[in-house]
């Protein structure tokens, strides 16, 4: 009979982070199941983008905290996390100017190097960027992107090496509840007896949870990449940019590629929702970059992808345990923004199930928020800002 202390149901980077992070507490008789390969949900099709500029003070710590351990990433694992500063624009209009001042100042009081800069400020330091005056900007010297594929990889191989195991292309059939308590982790094959069952299954989770009682009222939402090349001698490189007034997000890739997100519809199915980009979103898009990058109108179309945001009521995770269910936690709905917290919030989970402190106070992310009336806000319209 297989038995384990814990079982992780899902291996994107907050599995896979997780159990790295059970591993580094002495918790090493695990087993990671994932359905498919590692980092081909969400992970993989994340813009990866590494900012810190959120509404509230745990998103914007749990993002701070986080870059630190993307800079440190290779030490802790023996893989690099692909960390590239770029520097990072938030840009927004009048009606946000306010927002921006006040996030910006909330912020600073957590320590995170950022800034109000003024339009020649931005002209100084990204050239290619078009400002106006009824804008207001926002800069984050150290933010960037890492890569996704790599620090998922990085967090599964550090681990199998203290012990945990990992096992792909064995999706998980259910979760045996026994009264109020964990039992086991069924697949097609094995029962794995365990007092502990973690759900991380991205997109996929809302129906897992559903299967133990709980609705979370997770909604997949499209979000699509259009990739461009740059016109090399005309924009060589950009900063990242949130642009709210363009309605976009822009980051700078290897070989002279931009990477551009945008979009959000609702209602996507995980199995069958269409991962190409749409073509009238595409010229919707690169009309919307040249507003902002006018040298970008020399770019060429090279393709891009779609992926899923998996939404909460407020588009903020819920990191818990589950009531009533001793033993069974979540870690789910990280919408379009779980990439760059994906590092503290593994460990304070790892911690929160180990029992040990959380380095970091997360107990507003808890479930009974939505019940309870206790929504995280954001100051802008533009959700994924959170
Ligand atoms: C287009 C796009 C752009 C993004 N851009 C950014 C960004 O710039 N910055 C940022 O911070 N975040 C970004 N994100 C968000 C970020 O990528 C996600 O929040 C994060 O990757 C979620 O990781 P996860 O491990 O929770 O989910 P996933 O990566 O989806 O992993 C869940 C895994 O569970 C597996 N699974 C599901 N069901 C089962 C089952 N029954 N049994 C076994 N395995 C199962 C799946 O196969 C999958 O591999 C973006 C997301 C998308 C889609």
């Amino acid at each position: 009979m297989a038995t384990a202390d814990a079982v992780i149901i899902g291996g994107g980077v907050m599995g896979c982070g997780m159990l790295y992070n059970l591993a580094t507490r002495g918790v090493t008789n695990t087993v990671l199941l994932e359905k498919d390969v590692l980092a081909s949900g969400s992970t993989s099709k994340s813009q990866a983008i590494l900012r810190m500029h959120y509404s509230n003070e745990v998103t914007t710590d749990l993002a701070w905290k986080s870059l630190e351990l993307f800079k440190n990433f290779e030490d802790m694992t023996g893989m690099p996390s692909g960390y590239t500063q770029t520097g990072y624009f938030l840009i927004v209009d009048q009606e946000n100017r306010a927002a921006l001042r006040e996030n910006v100042a909330m912020q600073k009081r957590i320590g995170v190097d950022t800034d109000i800069v003024t339009v020649e400020d931005v002209r100084d330091i990204a050239p290619m960027l078009a400002t106006a005056d009824n804008e207001a900007y926002a800069y984050e010297p150290q933010s960037g992107y890492a890569d996704p594929y790599s620090v998922t990889t990085g967090y599964a191989n550090a681990a199998r090496e203290l012990g945990a195991q990992v096992r792909s292309g064995t999706p998980v059939t259910g979760i045996d509840i026994d009264g109020d308590r964990v039992r086991a982790v069924l697949t097609a094959d094995e029962r794995i007896e365990t007092d502990i069952a973690v759900i991380a299954a991205g997109p996929w989770s809302g129906p897992l949870l559903k299967s133990v009682g709980v609705d979370l009222h997770l909604q997949p939402v499209r979000h699509q990449v259009v990739m461009l090349r740059r016109p090399q001698d005309i924009v060589p490189d950009h900063p990242i940019i949130g642009d709210v007034v363009n309605d976009l997000s822009a980051r700078p890739d290897t070989g002279n590629l931009t990477l551009v997100g945008v979009g959000e519809e609702d209602h996507s199915d995980p199995d069958t929702y269409n991962q190409g980009v749409d073509m009238p979103m595409v010229e919707k898009t690169f009309d919307a970059l040249v507003n902002r990058m006018p040298g970008m109108s020399q770019a060429l179309f090279r393709g891009g992808w779609s992926g899923l945001f998996t939404t909460t009521p407020d588009w903020h995770p819920v990191l818990d345990r589950i009531d009533g269910i001793d033993g069974l936690y979540c870690a789910v709905g990280f919408s379009g923004h779980g990439f760059k917290l994906s590092p503290m919030i593994t460990q304070a989970m790892a911690e929160m199930i180990t029992g040990e402190p959380t380095s970091v106070d997360i107990s507003m992310l808890d479930l009974k928020r939505f019940e309870e009336g206790r929504l995280m806000k954001s100051r802008y319209s533009m959700q994924v800002l959170a």
